[in-house]
C-alpha cells in the first residue's frame, strides 16, 4: 500500500484538528473553574504551630489551598484597605470584636449567609448580620497574690474602682483594644456616666503608669509591684503550661478569678478571636467554607487549643491542662457586637478618666 499525499498528511490533520477541539472543549469547560482556582487567601494575625495542622486539614478535606498572609492586626487592615477592590484578600482572621467591628466600619467586609455558621456560632459570639463570627472565646480576668490578697476580697470588675485598692493595681494602657472592650462592655451594662466614674477610680488605684502587655502586668503581681491585675485569660494559661522555672514561679504566687460570677453580676467580660469575609474577596465560596470548616468540632478544637482559648462551640472539649484546671465559669452572653459598638464612647471616658 502506497500512501496518497492527502492520506500521508491525514494523521497530522486529525492530530492538529483533534487538539484544536481538544483546547476549545477544554477552554469552555475549565475557563470558570480556572477563574476560581481551589486557592484561598487568607490575612491572619494568628501565628500558632498548630495553626498549620488546622489549614492543611482545610486543603485535605477540600482541596483547597491556603495562602497565608500574616501581619500584625492593624497592618492587616490598612494593606487591605490599600489593596482596595484589586485586593486578593479572602478572609481576615484576627483576635478582638472590636477590631473585627473596626474592620467592618471600614467597610472591608460583607455579609455571609450560612445556616452552619447561624447553628454553630452563638448568637451572642457573632455579628447578628453574619459580617463576622467568632471561633473562639477568651475571657479577662483579674489576677491576684496569693499572699496577699484573700480569696473573696475580689470577685469582680467594679471592685477594681474599690479605694481599698488604691496603688496596689496593675493593668495596661487604657487605650488598648483589650480594655476598651472591656470598658464597652461596662458602657452596655451600666451606662456611661456609671462607666467614666469607674474608669477614673480604676485610673487612682493603679500602682504604676500603664506599661507592657498583659504578661507583663502578671509579671509585676509576681513581684510584689501590685497586688492585683487585669489580663486575658490565655495568658495566664499559656504560664501553666510553661516548663520554665520562672513561669512555674509565678502561677504558684498570682492566681486568677473569673470575675462577676454572683447572680446578676453580668459574667466574666468575654471576647473573640473571629474572621469575616472580605468584601473583595476572589475566592468567596471558598471563603464561606473555610468560615464553615472552622466550626466543625475538630477544627474548633485546633483553633482554641491554639492560643489557650475555648471553643466558642459550648461544651465542647478541648484536652487543654491548663483550661481544664481554669474550670468551668459564667460570662457575658450580650453580643460581642457590641464591644466595637461602644469603642467611640469607651476611648472618650479612658481619655477623660486619665487611664493612659
Ligand atoms: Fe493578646
Amino acid at each position: 500500500h502506497t500512501y496518497t499525499p492527502l492520506e500521508m498528511f491525514m494523521p497530522l490533520y486529525f492530530k492538529l484538528l483533534y487538539s484544536f477541539l481538544w483546547s476549545l472543549a477544554w477552554f469552555f469547560s475549565s475557563a470558570p473553574a480556572l477563574a476560581q482556582e481551589q486557592i484561598l487567601n487568607l490575612y491572619s494575625s494568628r501565628h500558632y504551630e498548630t495553626d498549620e495542622a488546622l489549614y492543611a486539614n482545610f486543603t485535605k478535606l477540600t482541596g483547597i489551598k491556603v495562602n497565608r498572609i500574616e501581619a500584625n492586626e492593624n497592618a492587616l487592615l490598612e494593606r487591605i484597605r490599600n489593596e482596595g477592590a484589586r485586593s486578593p484578600a479572602d478572609v481576615l482572621l484576627t483576635v478582638d470584636a472590636g477590631r473585627l467591628w473596626t474592620a467592618e466600619q471600614m467597610g472591608l467586609l460583607q455579609p455571609v449567609k450560612s445556616p452552619q455558621l447561624e447553628s454553630r456560632v452563638p448568637a451572642g459570639m457573632r455579628e447578628p448580620n453574619g459580617m463576622w463570627f467568632g471561633f473562639s472565646m477568651r475571657a479577662r480576668v483579674i489576677a491576684f497574690d496569693r499572699a496577699r490578697v484573700k480569696p473573696g476580697e475580689i470577685r469582680s470588675y467594679e471592685d477594681l474602682a474599690d479605694p481599698k485598692w488604691r496603688g496596689k493595681l496593675c493593668v495596661r494602657s487604657g487605650s488598648h483594644l483589650y480594655n476598651l472592650s472591656l470598658v464597652s462592655a461596662m458602657i452596655d451594662q451600666h451606662g456611661e456616666a456609671k462607666t467614666e466614674a469607674w474608669a477614673k477610680a480604676l485610673a487612682g488605684n493603679l500602682a504604676r503608669s500603664p506599661k507592657g502587655g498583659d504578661t507583663d502586668q502578671l509579671r509585676s503581681v509576681a513581684a510584689g509591684e501590685c497586688q492585683v491585675a487585669l489580663a486575658n485569660s490565655y495568658y495566664y494559661a499559656r504560664l501553666m503550661r510553661s516548663d520554665k522555672p520562672e513561669d512555674k514561679a509565678l502561677v504558684e504566687k498570682v492566681g486568677v478569678i473569673f470575675p462577676n460570677q454572683a447572680s446578676g453580676e453580668g459574667g466574666a467580660h468575654v471576647n473573640i478571636s473571629g474572621a469575616g469575609v472580605l468584601k473583595n474577596a476572589p475566592h468567596r465560596d471558598a471563603a464561606v467554607k473555610f468560615l464553615e470548616y472552622l466550626v466543625t468540632d475538630s477544627a474548633q478544637a485546633y483553633f482554641a487549643n491554639g492560643n489557650n482559648e475555648w471553643p466558642v462551640i459550648a461544651n465542647l472539649q478541648v484536652a487543654n491542662p491548663a483550661l481544664a484546671k481554669l474550670g468551668r465559669f459564667s460570662y457575658d452572653t450580650r453580643n460581642v457586637a457590641a464591644l466595637g459598638r461602644n469603642q467611640p464612647a469607651a476611648k472618650k471616658i479612658v481619655d477623660r478618666a486619665g487611664w493612659k
